[in-house]
């Protein structure tokens, strides 16, 4: 006889803690799960928490210094609310498969799974809010991700909600690269650059995809330099990112190399 299967609908957090078990699985837009599978009848696991009842993880508020979007709020959504939203994060979500897709895909999921908002979240300086059953704490997308390599075991934490600074960055670069033979997403390069008066103030460059790349010895090159920028600068630059890149353990070439034109075409268009 098959074993029992089971969907909860948990309407708060108390009964979410009350039935989240180490061996169920937690279910936002549920794409992940499926996306693999390729076969005409999707498995599913037997007991299956669905966050869709917790009205509060849809919210979206927003204040002069920052957006907050509750972690079902889905991609769609979020490429809806356009300009409200940093042009590089709306740019990493615009390529996320197609827009059925997008329609059902979270920004929580997309995150715990570390796909196309995980770069522009990080470069932004983003910070969630984790949820378990003793209580809640914030925490940087930086420092999420080093926990999550980190630790063995799975923490049974809920993602609630995700804090983005509205800061104005002049540049907005993102490149998602995908695999030549199975056309497989392998990760998303952004980069970001505030400009004050003429000046590069602030730059960002990461690249996130099965392993996160950021070298703050690369970006402090450019910082305080003039506009257009230099051409000596601008190899200084590449060549710490080189220097960086080249020390990543099994770097596969191919994406050292995509990360080195990404790099480039970013720089030279400073240039101009
Ligand atoms: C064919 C196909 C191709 C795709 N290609 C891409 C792509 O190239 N790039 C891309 O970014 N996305 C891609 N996606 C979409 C991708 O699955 C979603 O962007 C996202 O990763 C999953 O969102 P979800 O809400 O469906 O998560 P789910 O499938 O519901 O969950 C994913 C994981 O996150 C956990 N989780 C979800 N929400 C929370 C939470 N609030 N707190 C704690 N844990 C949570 C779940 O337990 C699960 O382990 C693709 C999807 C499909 C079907």
């Amino acid at each position: 006889m098959d074993a029992l299967k089971q969907v909860f609908f948990p309407a708060n957090y108390t009964e979410l803690f009350s039935v989240w078990s180490s061996d169920a699985f937690l279910c936002a837009g549920g794409t992940a799960q499926s996306r693999f599978q390729g076969k005409a009848l999707l498995h599913f696991a037997p007991t299956i928490v669905a966050l869709d009842a917790l009205d509060e993880l849809r919210r979206i508020t927003r204040t002069e210094r920052y957006i907050e979007l509750g972690s079902t709020v889905t991609l769609n959504r979020i490429i809806a609310l356009g300009k409200a939203v940093p042009d590089v994060l709306l740019r990493s979500l615009e390529q996320v498969a197609d827009s059925q897709v997008r329609n059902l895909a979270t920004i929580g999921g997309n995150i715990q799974c570390r796909l196309n908002s995980t770069a522009a979240l990080l470069a932004l300086d983003a910070r969630y809010e984790l949820r378990s059953v003793s209580g809640s704490r914030w925490i940087s997308a930086y420092r999420f991700s080093v926990e999550k390599e980190e630790s063995a075991v799975q923490r049974q934490e809920l993602l609630t909600r995700i804090r983005i600074p509205l800061e104005k960055w002049e540049y907005s670069l993102c490149k998602c690269f995908v695999s030549p033979f199975d056309l497989e997403s392998r990760g998303v390069a952004v980069l970001i650059a505030r400009v004050k008066k003429n000046v590069l103030s602030d730059i960002h460059l990461v690249f996130a995809g099965h392993t996160i790349l950021h070298d703050t010895a690369t970006e402090t090159l450019l910082i305080g330099k003039k506009l257009p920028l230099k051409e000596e600068y601008a190899d200084m630059f590449l060549e710490q990112w080189l220097h960086y890149l080249s020390a990543v353990p099994d770097l596969e070439p191919l994406l050292c190399a995509n990360l080195m034109n990404f790099a480039s075409d970013s720089v030279h268009g400073m240039m101009a």
